[in-house]
């Protein structure tokens, strides 16, 4: 939904009133903003980070009423559900999804734990933050956890001390790519597929399997590649390759660092001078950090990616228009996750907090 302000007004004087209207809210409001939003969001963003420190923004601000959240449906969701009673999520494009979120929808989960259910395999499962509050919520119930990028690690390990198999759902490269580092073998990772019936696996082989991975990805991610890695370090041999786990597990591999935006970001900012570096996240980050620091040489591993199509749903003008309202005493866009949904995804997200 276009927001009913008119569409031709200039850039210059959305940011102003968007100004106006936020100065004018004061500590009522905290906007926290997501390292792949748009400059002209970003701006914005009193608190920015990546899903993990976002998260756990929320917690830490109890006195704002409202959280203007830039970034994706499944951030706001789960700020939501960690949100106090008197605090309202708010997200300034209802359409900014996430495609690999929506890789698992509930049913496909719930039909997966059916099948296995009458093949006696209970797996426990780890839940990518990026995934529907139901899913979130499945979690929870079955004693499972969400993670981040940037937890993963800690994460896993609890749930390999768990003896029970592990499901991690939606993205199979932060799966393979967490739990390859942790030194568990390929071979004890199993791709399940909920578009084929058993995730398209024999008995056998879905009882064998230490580790399920749920056939889902990033469609950013994916874009890059081994080869526009070797090209980079063929121009510059002392250039480094960072890049974010929801890429392939090639490319992952030929990386030398990988690592979730905050990671990214942060190891940018403490380069030195003079460094070269290749970084296979969402653009709108490389050319931030590029801007940044003109004083090292900062390059997206292709100039040819897509960028988050649902990241960039955030625009300016939304973000003017739900202060704006709020400033006139209406609450446009609220995130509101349903109470029962809410009680056991909170389960799952409070238990990666303390594992973090
Ligand atoms: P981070 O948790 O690393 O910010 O990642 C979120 C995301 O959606 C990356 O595509
Ligand atoms: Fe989702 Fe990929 Fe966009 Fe991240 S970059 S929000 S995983 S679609």
């Amino acid at each position: 939904m276009e927001p009913p302000c008119d569409p031709r007004l200039p850039l210059d004087e959305v940011l102003e009133r968007t100004a106006a209207a936020r100065a004018e809210l004061g500590e009522r409001v905290l906007i926290l903003g997501h390292h792949y939003q748009r400059d002209e969001v970003y701006r914005f963003a009193d608190l920015a980070g990546d899903s993990l420190g976002l998260a756990r923004q929320v917690s830490a601000h109890r006195d704002a009423e409202f959280i203007v959240f830039c970034g994706v449906h499944f951030m706001a969701e789960s700020a939501d559900i960690l949100a106090a009673d008197h605090q309202t999520v708010i997200l300034p494009d209802l359409g900014a999804g996430c495609t690999l979120a929506d890789m698992a929808d509930l049913p496909q989960v719930q039909r997966a734990y059916r099948e296995l259910a009458e093949l006696s395999i209970d797996p426990l499962p780890v839940s990518y933050v990026n995934c529907t509050a139901a899913v979130k919520a499945l979690t929870g119930e079955r004693g499972g956890t969400i993670c981040t990028s940037s937890n993963a690690e800690k994460v896993f390990r609890w749930a390999l001390e768990q003896e029970r198999p592990v499901l991690t759902l939606p993205d199979q490269h932060l799966g393979r790519n967490t739990f390859h580092r942790m030194g568990i073998a390929l071979a004890e990772m199993t791709l399940w597929d909920p578009a084929q019936p058993l995730g398209g696996l024999t008995p056998q082989r879905a009882g064998a399997a230490r580790v399920l991975l749920w056939k889902g990805h990033c469609a950013v991610h994916q874009q890059f590649t081994v080869a526009q890695v070797q090209r980079w370090r063929r121009q510059n041999p002392t250039l480094r390759v960072i890049v974010h786990p929801e890429c392939s597990f090639e490319v992952v591999q030929a990386a030398d660092l990988v690592g979730s935006t905050e990671f990214i970001r942060r190891t940018i900012a403490d380069a030195e001078p003079g460094s070269a570096w290749a970084i296979g996240t969402e653009h709108h980050l490389v050319n931030r950090l590029s801007a940044q620091y003109p004083d090292r040489f900062i390059t997206t591993l292709t100039p040819f990616a897509c960028q988050c199509a649902t990241m960039f749903r955030i625009n300016p003008r939304y973000l003017m228009w739900v202060l704006e309202e709020l400033v006139e005493g209406r609450v446009r866009n609220a995130i509101s996750v349903p109470e029962a949904q809410a009680r056991q995804a909170v389960v799952a997200l409070e238990r990666m907090l303390a594992l973090s």
